[in-house]
């Protein structure tokens, strides 16, 4: 069947302005409106054709290429299809001629055109959630982690459809359409909202002969392994989305998703400050005195750090990219040691004799108070 004219379907004059055309189509809205028309195909059919019609020459670049190219020049407009609700962009236009609430009806009759939930959406499959604990040391690389997690999964005595002998009726109180029309008044006379239907809970179909297996459910309790991928840099309490790896919906529903919790264990001797790392290095008198090579441990191996003689208790170091890799960034945090001098206990008689010593030499230095150790480090992630 070729296509009909925009203007003709409309009734308007090709050189018809902006107000004539939104009047036009305002008419054939309250005329060929399938609530009015209850199973009226064509009534159904008109009032699309309008839409489409409307959706082209209310819009002053869409009405000029079809004024100059005919459909061939809008084809491109639309899907594959051709014209859908989707494609409509004057849902508020409806509003004002219909009053609120608009939006169910078309979902009802042309299959989720606007807001995208059809009465399929029912039958998507529960969310899952599993929280998943991991070393600082697997945060600051990223990880790759294998968890076992209980789902359900299409039953396969019945391939998830629920029925013993593949059968199903069509639901006798919607009529097979999974929605139930309710009338109620509005300033344009009767009006209807749409339901899901309580007795099919909105599928449309009934199975009398149910799976022995599933007791009619499509889906069974089944333990899986998953693979979940998390990227470096994650934080106690984020989420990982796994979309379509949840539950299967009842009886070919679509799956839920998996939404990981990330937990991140205490560490034994690092401590996190966003992607920095801070570590307390334990250091000797002697090498806090005289200087040395010391190697000490990162979240990836270990590396060499030299400690200039003279060096005060508390003193900060910083190994520069050895940190956290960032969430989606490039660059890595640093590791911050912070040097411990350890007075040395359970002393040799020998030691004791050299500390003696040393004391007799204290009375040439003099000792003064310093910064606290909270506001060097606050100077340092400045
Ligand atoms: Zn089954
Ligand atoms: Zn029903």
């Amino acid at each position: 069947m070729a296509k009909r004219d925009y203007y003709e379907v409309l009734g308007v004059d090709k050189a018809a302005d902006e107000a004539t055309i939104k009047k036009a189509y305002r008419k054939m809205a309250l005329q060929f409106h399938p609530d009015k028309n209850p199973d009226n195909k064509e009534a159904e059919d008109k009032f699309k054709e309008a839409s489409e019609a409307y959706e082209i020459l209310s819009d002053k670049d869409k009405r000029q290429l079809y004024d100059q190219y005919g459909h061939a020049g809008i084809e491109n407009q639309f899907g594959s299809g051709g014209f859908n609700w989707e494609n409509f962009s004057h849902r508020g236009d409806l509003n004002d001629i219909f009053g609120e609430g608009f939006g169910g009806i078309f979902e009802s009759l042309f299959g989720g055109g606007f807001g995208g939930r059809s009465q399929r959406s029912s039958n998507r499959g529960e969310d899952l959630q599993i929280e998943l604990s991991l070393s600082l040391k697997e945060i600051a690389v990223g990880a790759e982690k294998t968890i076992k997690i209980g789902t359900k999964e299409a039953c396969d005595k019945c391939s998830g459809s629920g029925s013993a002998d593949g059968a199903s009726e069509s639901c006798s109180q919607c009529r097979g359409t999974g929605q139930i029309h309710q009338i109620r008044q509005s300033l344009f006379g009767q009006m209807q909202t749409v339901a899901e239907c309580p007795s099919c809970r909105g599928e449309g179909k009934i199975i009398k002969n149910k799976c022995p297996k599933c007791y009619g459910e499509g889906r069974m309790g089944k333990v899986k392994e998953i693979n979940v991928k998390v990227p470096a840099g994650v934080e106690e309490g984020q989420y990982i989305r796994l979309r379509g790896q949840g539950n299967i919906g009842p009886r070919g529903g679509t799956r839920g998703d998996i939404l990981v919790l990330i937990h991140e264990k205490q560490d034994d001797v690092f401590e996190r400050e966003d992607n920095n790392i801070i570590l307390e290095y334990p250091i000797s008198m002697s090498q806090a005195v005289l200087g040395d090579e010391i190697i000490v441990p990162t979240l990836t191996g270990s590396v060499k750090m030299k400690i200039p003689a003279g060096t005060q208790s508390g003193r900060l170091f910083r190994l520069k990219g050895q940190g956290i890799q960032g969430l989606n960034s490039y660059s890595r945090g640093d590791q911050i040691v912070r040097a411990i001098v350890v007075t040395p206990t359970k002393l040799s008689k020998e030691e004791i004799e050299l500390f003696t010593q040393l004391k007799g030499h204290d009375h040439k230095r003099q000792m003064k108070p310093g910064k606290s150790f909270l506001s060097k480090l606050r100077e340092y992630f400045s």
